[in-house]
């Protein structure tokens, strides 16, 4: 008789779930709205009721989600007739992304699955992007441009809001949510590690090129615009991603 091999836990690589913090769903998924622009400052949101029902979770599960999102500045609420909740801000606080979902990967790890997701992303939006779409991009990367000088938050919001249009352009929802879980995942990282040294007028040039070769839609420079984008950000990490493989933090 064959002998029954009990596999560890550790091999299956099994991520924690906690089920009290279905409501972080329920936000993060209204996160990703408004990092994608489908929701905009001054929309309201539709009502808990019709929430609870697309996400199948409670009516409170749902209105926890709203009070967090509340208290981080997103939405303001409103009652009576013409009340409701309202998004009073695009600018999405570092706090409400998530690296949840999966186990605790490392740096070098999200940066080489964002890689290769943007690179497809890029490729599909080449093909795909209409007129309105590379107009977007355009704008963003002239407010990019403008936040360099602004020693604030802004300059990463307009770097990733160029990324979440790239995603819109290529439609593919799943590729777009891979994109969005990642961006969150390394916002994350960075944040904890307090990494946020970058040279600005370089991040600005390799996002010119990035829109210059969706713009052409010719997959060889889109292919070399991400390899540049990717090795100058990658080359950033590097001392980070040292740090985790060695096992100091992860
Ligand atoms: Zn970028």
């Amino acid at each position: 008789m064959a002998e029954f091999n009990r596999v560890a836990p550790s091999a299956l690589r099994l991520y924690e779930i906690d089920g009290a913090r279905a409501h972080e769903e329920v936000v993060d998924q209204i996160v990703f709205a408004i990092r994608r622009g489908l929701l905009q400052k001054g929309d309201r949101l539709p009502t808990i009721e019709e929430l609870a029902e697309a996400t199948t979770v409670s009516k409170p599960v749902v209105g926890e989600a709203v009070r967090v999102l509340r208290e981080h500045g997103v939405v303001a609420s409103k009652r009576g007739v013409k009340g409701g909740v309202t998004v009073i801000t695009d600018d999405v606080p570092m706090k409400l992304l998530t690296s949840r979902g999966w186990r605790k990967a490392a740096l070098t790890e999200l940066v080489e699955a964002r890689r290769h997701i943007e690179t497809m992303l890029s490729l599909l939006a080449a093909e795909r992007a209409t007129e309105e779409d590379l107009g977007d991009m355009r704008k963003t990367v002239e407010l990019l441009e403008a936040a360099a000088l602004r020693p604030d938050s802004s300059f990463l919001r307009f770097d990733h809001r160029f990324h979440y249009q790239i995603g819109r352009a290529a439609r593919s929802e799943m590729l777009a949510f891979f994109q969005h879980r990642i961006l969150s995942a390394i916002a994350v990282a960075l944040h904890e590690y307090g990494l946020f040294h970058e040279d600005r007028d370089q991040v600005v040039e390799t996002h010119k090129k990035l829109l210059a070769a969706i713009e052409s839609r010719d997959p060889d420079q889109i292919r070399k615009a991400t390899d540049h984008h990717f090795s100058t950000s990658a080359g950033s990490f590097a001392s980070i991603g040292q740090l985790t493989s060695d096992g100091g933090t992860d």
